[in-house]
């Protein structure tokens, strides 16, 4: 049986049985908890990329703790660390960074303050790390600073891209003040940001932030044209990025420069646009030179004239413009008549100088909008727009005409050159560029053939003649390539013996069909062509052959005559080539003649009289052709060795018919004595005219009376008949002898009947 005071004791014990039990559990809970916690914080601290420690405040950082990732991070296991067991920390720390480190840590930690080193440490393997370490002090009552705790991490890496960062930032910081380019960054508003110091060099100003003060209104400031400052705009908002592109701007001492920026906008991830960036490069030198090279592409050098590229060119554009306004344009092709000969006689500086003359000449008689340009040598293209049918063209054309004849002055000379004109008209006469040229050029050539010094109007019918021109051309080359040339000979009549007295070689060429060309058609054609030089030398040789070969014969000796082209007389060594052909022929010098006309010789009369003392020093004796014809200076005539004057047919044929020819021809006949040279009359077809010349001591004669031009077999048996006497000319004898008393004699016709 239980008493009652027993059981109130033994349920107060129980009772605390159950606390202590309660209390049991909740204190195995708590160590269950804190053990979870130091596991949880083991697990984490060795998890951790770096090192967690605590050591003393004492000279060697001696370690009381460290954690798992000692090793990862310093190559040491914890306990090679942990109370400088194997090394201290303090050894570890790069000697180069260990003061450094120590100073900073006291510094922060008697500031009462939380520390941040960055340093480097040696790891076992020697290899070396940049760490950061961060931490605080742990104080003990009276601030002591005992311990400290913290953790340690490796930022190498961080550090190296940190300092490839900072190298990298140096080096374009250096580009960018020391480049000549200029270098800038600016808001959309134009306001810089950034700008180089070459960027306020090539703006003329001392220094970056002397630019920058001075920019207000950059598209007005700055562009001479402020409209390409919209372009440039427009371009980066369409593209984002601008290059090469090239503006004139002013500089603060307001010269103007070209400039050529490239630029680029910059935007942030979400595509806002930041700023733009680009270089500036001062292009003036570039760019004029460039527009030397493109005016020089356009320009012909010698007149300044736009030349054949840029008359294309504003051809076309005139052409389009005339389409459209049903208007008509005028391409004129102007050819200065004879200029090769101004050029070879007073070579090419004056040349030149006569070309300048006559650009500015035609360039002030034509209005403003008109072109002239050269195409070369002595060729001008007028390019004039107009309305209606071309009737100012005409007097456009005309006044060109005038303009160029009047005299120029050349070493003192006075000189007059003229042209000859070719007009084609768009639409009329060509829709193209090359047509218009070609039937202007077909239209000039047959200027020429009227007589030069006019201007002619394309036509369609002018085609058939340039053809033949060019065939022409080629069958002459063909001639020249295969010798198809003859020479005739005519007679040369001294009037006082009766006797032939010589010959002139006359030139014909052999035509395909068998006929015989007429020096007419082809010799200025040769001599416009060059051809003549070729044909020249053939005729030298062929003559003195002839002569050399009628000697051989045992015929008298007597001259041979050949004429010569002013291109002969001035290009081209003549001397020598005569040399040549008289050594080749073996025929003595003596034998030979050479007959020049006026206009050869009173071109550049210095250097001829210099070609012609040469040639009279070889022994050939010197003619003057076609006299009366050309402009003589008396002056120069006197000091010519020249041997004969011949006078021009155009006179003889008027004798008896005109008394001023028969003047003409006495005034010949007494110069020519007067200046001892002998006179021949050329071109002397009747009796009449033959006793006019003897009556007037004329010296000889040549001419169809006597006989015409004959081949070389004729003129071998006409010389062998007078040779035997048995000639028909002893009536010429005789009428020389009975001079004065020609009525008895009955004298028609040609005398050898040819
Ligand atoms: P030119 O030297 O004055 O020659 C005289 C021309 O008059 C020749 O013409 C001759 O046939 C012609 N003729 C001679 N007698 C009479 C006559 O009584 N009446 C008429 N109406 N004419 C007469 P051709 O042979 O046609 O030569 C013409 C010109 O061509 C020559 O004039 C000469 O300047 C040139 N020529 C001829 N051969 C050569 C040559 O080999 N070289 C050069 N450069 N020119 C030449
Ligand atoms: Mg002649
Ligand atoms: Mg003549």
């Amino acid at each position: 049986m239980n008493k009652p005071g027993k059981r109130s004791k033994q349920g107060s014990l129980n009772s605390t049985l159950k606390t202590l039990g309660k209390r049991k559990r909740e204190i195995e809970l708590s160590r269950q908890a804190l053990r979870e916690k130091e596991r949880m914080v083991a697990t984490l601290m060795s998890n951790l990329d770096g090192m967690v420690y605590r050591c003393r405040n004492d000279a060697h950082w001696t370690m009381e703790f460290v954690s798992e990732g000692c090793h990862r991070l310093t190559g040491y296991h914890p306990e090679e660390l942990l109370l400088n067991s194997r090394i201290s920390y303090d050894q570890i720390r790069h000697p180069d960074d260990r003061q450094r480190a120590r100073d900073e840590i006291d510094a922060s930690l008697a500031a009462k303050r939380r520390f941040f080193v960055e340093y480097r440490i040696q790891c076992r393997d020697g290899a070396t790390k940049w760490v950061w370490e961060r931490g605080a002090g742990v104080t003990d009552d009276g601030d002591k600073v005992l311990t400290l705790e913290g953790f340690i991490e490796d930022i190498t890496e961080r550090k190296l891209s940190t300092q490839a960062l900072q190298q990298a930032e140096r080096s374009f910081r250096s580009i960018f003040e020391n480049a000549t380019e200029g270098i800038f960054q600016t808001l959309p508003d134009g306001r810089y940001l950034n700008i180089n110091p070459a960027l306020a060099r090539i703006y003329g100003y001392d220094s970056p932030a002397e630019l920058i003060a001075s920019i207000g209104d950059i598209q007005h400031q700055r562009y001479i044209d402020p409209t390409r400052r919209d372009d440039f705009m427009r371009l980066m908002q369409e593209h984002d990025v601008v290059t090469n592109f090239v503006s004139e701007i002013r500089r603060k001492d307001n010269d103007q420069i070209w400039i050529s920026e490239n630029a680029r906008a910059v935007r942030d991830e979400a595509g806002n646009l930041l700023f733009y960036e680009g270089t500036v490069e001062d292009v003036t030198e570039s760019k004029l030179n460039q527009e030397k090279l493109v005016y020089l592409a356009n320009h012909d050098p010698v007149t300044n004239l736009p030349n054949r590229l840029l008359m294309n060119d504003r051809l076309r554009q005139m052409m389009l413009s005339a389409q459209r306004k049903r208007s008509i344009v005028a391409v004129v092709l102007v050819d200065l008549d004879h200029f090769k000969l101004i050029n070879d006689t007073f070579g090419h500086n004056r040349g030149d100088q006569l070309l300048q003359t006559m650009a500015h000449r035609m360039l002030a008689c034509l209005r403003e909008n008109d072109t002239v340009a050269r195409l070369g040598g002595d060729e001008f293209v007028l390019l004039l727009s107009g309305e209606g049918r071309g009737e100012a063209m005409s007097q456009a054309a005309q006044r060109v005409l005038n303009v160029i004849a009047r005299p120029s002055q050349i070493e003192g000379r006075e000189l007059s050159v003229s042209c000859s004109l070719g007009i084609s008209i768009f639409p009329r006469d060509g829709r193209d560029v090359q047509t218009l040229l070609r039937n202007a050029d077909t239209a000039m050539y047959k200027a020429k053939e009227l007589g030069r010094n006019n201007f002619q109007f394309y036509s369609p019918e002018m085609n058939a003649v340039i053809t033949e021109r060019l065939e022409l051309q080629t069958a002459l080359r063909v001639a020249v390539e295969n010798e198809q040339f003859v020479l005739l000979y005519q007679p040369k009549v001294d009037l006082i013996s009766g006797q032939i007295a010589g010959m002139e070689a006359l030139l014909r060429v052999k035509d395909p069909a068998g006929g015989l060309l007429q020096p007419q058609n082809f010799i200025r054609l040769a001599e416009e062509s060059g051809l003549i030089l070729p044909i020249g030398e053939w005729v030298m040789r062929e003559a003195c052959t002839f002569n050399k070969s009628l000697q051989d014969r045992g015929l008298p000796a007597m001259r041979i005559a050949i004429n010569l082209s002013a291109r002969q007389l001035t290009r081209y060594d003549l001397v020598r080539a005569v040399e040549q052909a008289l050594r080749n022929a073996g025929l003595p010098a003596e034998y030979l003649e050479l007959e020049l006309t006026e206009s050869m010789v009173m071109h550049e009369p210095e250097n001829v009289i210099a070609t012609l003392g040469q040639l009279e020093a070889l022994g050939v004796q010197l003619s003057i052709d076609d006299f009366g014809t050309g402009y003589s200076s008396l002056s120069y005539l006197k000091r010519f060795p020249v041997a004969n004057l011949k006078i021009d047919q155009s006179f003889v044929r008027e004798l008896g018919q005109d008394d001023n020819a028969s003047s003409i021809v006495k005034a010949v006949i007494s110069l020519g004595h007067s200046l001892g040279m002998k006179v021949i009359a050329e071109g002397v077809e009747t009796r009449e005219q033959m006793t006019f010349l003897m009556e007037n001591r004329c010296d000889g004669m040549q001419g169809f009376l006597f006989s015409r031009p004959l081949s070389a077999d004729e003129f071998i048996t006409l010389l062998e008949r007078e040779s035997r006497g048995t000639d028909q000319y002893s009536i010429l004898r005789q009428l020389c002898s009975s001079l004065g008393d020609q009525s008895s004699l009955q004298f028609t016709g040609s005398i050898t009947g040819n």
